[in-house]
């Protein structure tokens, strides 16, 4: 069966920082076919309840900066997404929750060191590698809208 890693807030997980999840049945039924791995790159490292993060460009890099704290909390969900994708190395294709620092792929925020909204098409650490693996990968909105013909 094919494989494919989706954002475990998608599933139902509650592991979004306050607790809540994002519960997608369309989702679900669209990904039937399916063998599905799920992810958590925030809840594996932070735990939940947890504060928000952003993206903040850096240079010529991106890193997923503390809300609360400002530490750059990037090395543990680069390190999460390389042993996820190590583990499960058959994973063909991958489905990020929109607009999350982590899981997004073309919907995240992303601002500069004084915070100035910079862009809104970021790609999350985890879903960044994912395409540096070659994985197809896709927003869960995008998705949806683009195989809506198939559930
Ligand atoms: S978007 Fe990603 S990091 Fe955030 S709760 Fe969902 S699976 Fe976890």
């Amino acid at each position: 069966m094919r494989r494919v890693a989706v954002s475990a807030c998608l599933l139902g997980c509650s592991c979004r920082y306050d607790g809540r999840d994002n519960l997608n049945n369309t989702l679900l039924e669209q990904l039937k076919s399916y063998e599905i791995i799920s992810f958590c790159p925030e809840d594996f490292c932070f735990s939940t309840p947890r504060p928000t993060m952003d993206l903040i460009k850096r240079d010529n890099d991106v890193v997923a900066v503390s809300n609360e704290t400002n530490i750059d909390l990037s090395e543990p969900i680069l390190q999460y997404a390389y042993d996820f994708f190590n583990k499960y190395s058959e994973i063909e294709l991958f489905i990020g929750k929109d607009r999350s620092p982590s899981c997004g792929v073309k919907s995240a925020k992303v601002y500069d060191a004084q915070k100035n909204l910079i862009s809104t098409n970021g790609t999350g650490l985890m879903a960044k590698v994912a395409l540096e693996l070659g994985i197809v990968c896709w927003d869960s909105e995008v998705y949806m809208a683009t195989h809506n013909h198939t559930s």
